[in-house]
């Protein structure tokens, strides 16, 4: 069982925090895209042995700017190359102002099953800061449209650690999920990217880092408050009532192989990792004369492929299951990484189980340096 990605770049504007393959303005190539995704498909189909597709992921960008026909039309094309299995889980992600209570039930009708809003933030104040173009009010009403029209599988991203935001309104935010009771959860700490307008306000002065005690405090509320609302924390930045946690991001966590398709989309095959080209209008043209948008290819060697897996999976709260490993690359974590492992764990950051090799909650927060230690 594999995943299937497609990426789809278009946004109503863009976030000036945002560093994603996306675009406003590009109504025009819409309906081309989709009939480049359909040719990419296509191409994909050919050349992969894969047939069943457990996850399908519509992300971007905001793909629900696009009108629910085009989407329709690519959940087809996906059923006409691969098996979707009855079960499988197939997920769109959708912004607050893009999509009208009849949008969303059509999209129930086409076969969409989970729907990931990108809320950021209830705070209208929040709002205008990042950017987004819509208000707290239209954000709460998509959400409880979603769920009239059927969705039983709801997921709400928010950001924290914005510029002037403290812990209490961070907490307010928290507190306006409980009129939604969503089934999973995703909190971001805004990063600022070089290159976006942030990065610039960040660099004249207008905007200072977030304070890290202040973050510490916000983590710690979130997971009280997801554990209120029934959320268990399963991996480092997302939560979910028992059974709903995202199948399409767990086999990426879990190094699992997933096919993709669309501008700037990344596949992973048995660690032959392909990227395609990142502008829309280049990826359009390429499938119009045949090429293949693939410019970047990589093979990750069963080294490479291990350490990743461990990498990877650490994301995870029950992190790495030892036999798994051992099964896959005949090799274990302990032998692997011997004193490093000694090391982080007397840091406090680690445990090394009998079965799993896991992150504790401070390894948690300083995952990255973790990370960067075993990769
Ligand atoms: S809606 Fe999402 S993808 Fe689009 S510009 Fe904003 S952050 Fe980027």
């Amino acid at each position: 069982m594999a995943g299937l990605y497609i990426h789809l770049p278009f946004c109503l504007s863009k976030c000036p925090y945002c560093s994603f393959v996306s675009f406003p303005r590009l109504k025009h190539l819409w309906k081309r895209y989709v009939e480049a995704v359909t040719k990419d498909l296509r191409r994909v189909a050919q050349t992969t042995e894969i047939v069943a597709i457990d996850t399908l992921f519509l992300g971007g960008g905001t793909p629900t700017v696009l009108p629910v026909e085009l989407l329709s039309a690519i959940l087809d094309t996906c059923r006409t190359f691969f098996s979707l299995e009855n079960t499988a889980e197939v997920s769109i992600e959708a912004n607050p102002g893009t999509v009208t209570k009849h949008d969303l039930l059509r999209l129930r009708r086409s076969g969409v099953n989970r729907i990931s809003f990108g809320i950021q933030s209830f705070n209208d104040n929040e709002l205008t800061l990042l950017g987004r173009p819509y208000c707290s009010d239209s954000a709460m009403a998509a959400l409880v449209a979603a769920r009239q029209v059927g969705f039983a599988n709801i997921s709400i991203d928010l950001m924290y650690g914005l510029p002037g935001q403290d812990r209490m309104a961070w907490e307010k935010n928290l507190e306006e999920l409980f009129k939604i009771r969503p089934d999973h959860l995703s909190c971001y700490q805004l990063t600022i990217e070089d290159g976006t307008p942030f990065a610039k306000r960040l660099a004249d002065g207008v905007f200072s880092s977030a304070d890290e005690e202040e973050i510490e405090k916000m983590d710690k509320l979130t997971i009280e408050w997801a554990c209120a609302m029934g959320l268990e924390q399963y991996e480092i930045s997302n939560f979910a009532r028992p059974g709903f946690e995202c199948r399409h991001n767990v086999n990426y966590w879990m190094n699992g192989n997933y096919l993709a398709a669309g501008a700037s989309a990344v596949s992973c095959i048995d660690g032959r990792r392909q990227r395609r080209v990142s502008l829309p209008l280049q990826y359009c043209r390429m499938l119009e004369r045949g090429a293949d948008p693939v410019i970047d290819e990589e093979f990750l060697d069963a080294q490479a492929s291990f350490r990743e897996s461990v990498v990877m999976g650490l994301r995870m709260v029950r992190g790495v299951c030892r036999k798994d490993l051992v099964a896959r690359y005949g090799v274990d974590v302990q032998a692997y990484y011997g004193p490093l492992l000694v090391d982080l764990q007397r840091q406090g950051l680690l445990v090394l189980g009998e079965t799993h090799l896991w992150l504790t909650a401070r390894g948690r927060r300083f995952a990255n340096r973790v990370m960067a230690e075993l990769v």
